[in-house]
């Protein structure tokens, strides 16, 4: 079987986590329990997914210049992923999560730093790999224009796509018609494609949604077919959804069929809610068989 070449385009982010017991409240200093920094955002989680699985991926994308950028292109350099394409971005941070976790609760405040200079001309200085891959794979942590760049050039070079479209964001319809397809989970499926209501969703046959431990979804004409996940025992479902996205790239890339591919991603996705940590718990090619 020839290697999947995977494209990524979108986020790269560092996840600044702080562990307290309790939140501050307004104007409270309080003193935490303790403080890590993970690799994150759901282009580069996606990136790790499917590198984990053994396609050949290249990142495009853009870090800010400070430590946590050097640290970032670290990271995919030590799980083989090519960084031809990142490039670092001046006076300008990279993007990143802070996470305050309590017990009673999660604050998050994302900062795109880097990730919000992806701009549509920087996307064509990349043209040759985009059309040099099987598949693109792009999430909504980039500039919409950005987005909507990338599906004119992927329609242009004739590139199949994926859209994870999250977090979630309207794009017109003759965006989502460039889609080869679109990875929305229950949430994101209600709020872009009137998932829930009596009609059928537009889309259709593009449409893959995923839905927790329940699995994941796909439309055969207008029959819904549901490929269930295994019963696991869940650790952290954080990435559980990268890791989906991911995995369902490389299989596709490989020529398996849409019910198989999702078979295969829903396989990764549930190992990887096992264990702790966004990349940490993706599993590699070897895990799965
Ligand atoms: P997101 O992380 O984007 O919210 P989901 O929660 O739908 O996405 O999860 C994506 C995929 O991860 C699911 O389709 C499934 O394959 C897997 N998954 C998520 N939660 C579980 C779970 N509790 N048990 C087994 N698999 C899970």
């Amino acid at each position: 079987m020839h290697t999947p070449k995977i494209t990524v385009i979108g986020s790269i982010n560092m996840d600044l986590m702080t562990v307290a017991e309790n939140m501050p409240e307004q104007g409270e200093t309080i003193s935490g329990e303790s403080f890590k920094t993970l690799p994150g955002g759901k282009g580069a989680n996606q990136a790790v997914a499917a590198a984990r699985l053994g396609a050949e991926v290249h990142m495009i994308g853009k870090v800010g210049d400070d430590p946590f950028g050097a640290a970032l292109i670290d990271n995919f350099e030590s799980q083989g992923i090519r960084i031809e394409a990142v490039e670092t971005e001046p006076g300008v941070s990279s993007g990143l999560a802070n996470i305050i976790v309590s017990d009673q609760d999660n604050r998050i405040i994302i900062i795109a730093g880097a990730n919000g200079e992806m701009h549509p001309g920087y996307i064509d200085k990349f043209k040759e790999r985009i059309e040099a891959s099987d598949y693109i794979l792009i999430q909504f942590e980039i500039p919409k224009r950005t987005v909507e760049h990338i599906l004119d050039l992927c329609e242009t070079l004739d590139v199949p796509v994926i859209i994870n479209p999250a977090p979630a964001m309207q794009l017109d319809d003759a965006y989502w018609g460039k889609a080869t397809y679109i990875t929305p989970n229950d949430n994101e499926a209600k709020k872009l494609f009137a998932y829930d209501t009596d009609d059928l969703p537009k889309f259709l046959d593009k449409l893959v949604i995923t839905n927790g431990a329940k699995g994941a979804s796909f439309f055969r004409g207008d029959r819904m077919i549901t490929v269930p996940s295994e019963k696991v025992e869940v650790t952290d479902t954080t990435g559980a959804g990268d890791t989906f996205n991911g995995a369902l790239a490389v299989a596709l890339a490989e020529g398996k069929a849409l019910e198989e591919a999702v078979g295969f991603a829903n396989k990764a996705a549930s190992l990887s809610v096992q264990k702790l940590g966004a990349q940490s718990g993706m599993p590699k090619r070897s895990e799965m068989e």
